[in-house]
């Protein structure tokens, strides 16, 4: 989900705890990656390559992205996006600062206009420890040089493109993209399709905030809009719902074991019931989730 995911397999071998539940075995290495193109309303596109899912708006005033993979798979976006106009994004929103959201940026900053919340800023020129290990920050050129703190929208198109930023939930730089008038909603990681979320404590994420974040999101998006997750496939609103409820419910056996006075590792071993294991198939398996929920609520 990060750039330090191949990192990750060689941290799995060596260290244990968090890092050996990483699982990275979904995501194709740079040079197999094709990037899929997928219409999902209007003007609004969707382009899956390797790392999180990239929104486009396109159309005779330029191209809008929001999110721009890792810098691996540039070029195959690039050309992916000439398809749909130009190579040459005008507008880049970047939902958070995780380089599988991001570290496209190093590439298509040099011609873009990237803007995001205040905080992606902040992380990008002085990366947070991430699974261990500190990323490099980025050149000028690859950061947001617009950012904001609430909302704001660009206009392009005949598309309004608002984003509006949830505070502390995958990160503390949260933004989830309204395209108002295609009915398509790009929420970057507050959303990760019928899977466990990484939620990046280090980075100011929380797991009740995120819960609180997708149950306002849940009153907000309209019923029948089209959502693109940060990772997986479209969802529908009722798949948003299931989303909530499998990190909720969850989220209360952890803390209510938590209140009951067990220990992690015991907590751990019990585990989670069965109509979780699916959730727990992805990239944060069961064990990864126990421990970030017992985390993320022992944190004073
Ligand atoms: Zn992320």
């Amino acid at each position: 989900m990060h750039r330090f995911l191949t990192l990750l397999v060689v941290f799995a071998i060596t260290v244990t705890g968090i890092f050996a539940h990483g699982d990275n075995s979904h995501f194709p290495k740079a040079q197999d990656v094709v990037v899929k193109t997928s219409k999902i309303n209007g003007n609004v596109y969707m382009l899956q390559g390797r790392g999180g899912n990239v929104g486009a708006v396109v159309g005779p005033e330029g191209i809008l992205i929001v999110d721009d993979d890792y810098k691996a798979v540039s070029e195959k976006l690039a050309a992916a996006l000439k398809e749909l106009g130009s190579e040459k994004p005008r507008f880049i929103l970047n939902t958070h600062w995780h380089g599988d959201h991001t570290e496209g940026n190093q590439v298509f900053g040099k011609d873009s206009t990237i803007v995001a919340h205040i905080n992606v800023r902040k992380r990008l020129i002085d990366p947070p420890v991430i699974f261990g290990r500190k990323t490099d920050p980025y050149p000028a050129f690859a950061l947001p040089i617009v950012t904001y703190s609430e909302s704001m929208s660009i206009h392009i198109n005949g598309e309004e493109v608002k984003l509006v930023h949830y505070p502390n939930g995958h990160t503390d730089g949260d933004t989830v993209v309204f395209f108002e008038n295609a009915n398509v909603v790009h929420f970057g990681d507050t959303f990760f399709f019928g899977r466990f979320p990484f939620v990046d404590i280090d980075s100011g994420g929380s797991v009740q905030g995120l819960i609180n974040n997708i149950g306002a999101l849940i009153q907000k998006v309209p019923a029948d809009a089209k959502l693109i997750p940060g990772h997986g496939p479209v969802a529908t609103h009722a798949d948003l719902k299931n989303y909530h409820s499998i990190i909720s419910e969850s989220s209360k056996i952890v803390t209510d074991a938590m209140k009951a006075g067990k220990s992690l590792d015991e907590i751990k071993k019990a585990g989670l019931p069965d109509k979780f294991k699916e959730a727990g198939s992805g990239f944060i398996k069961t064990d990864a989730w126990i421990e970030t929920i017992h985390r993320s609520y022992s944190k004073k």
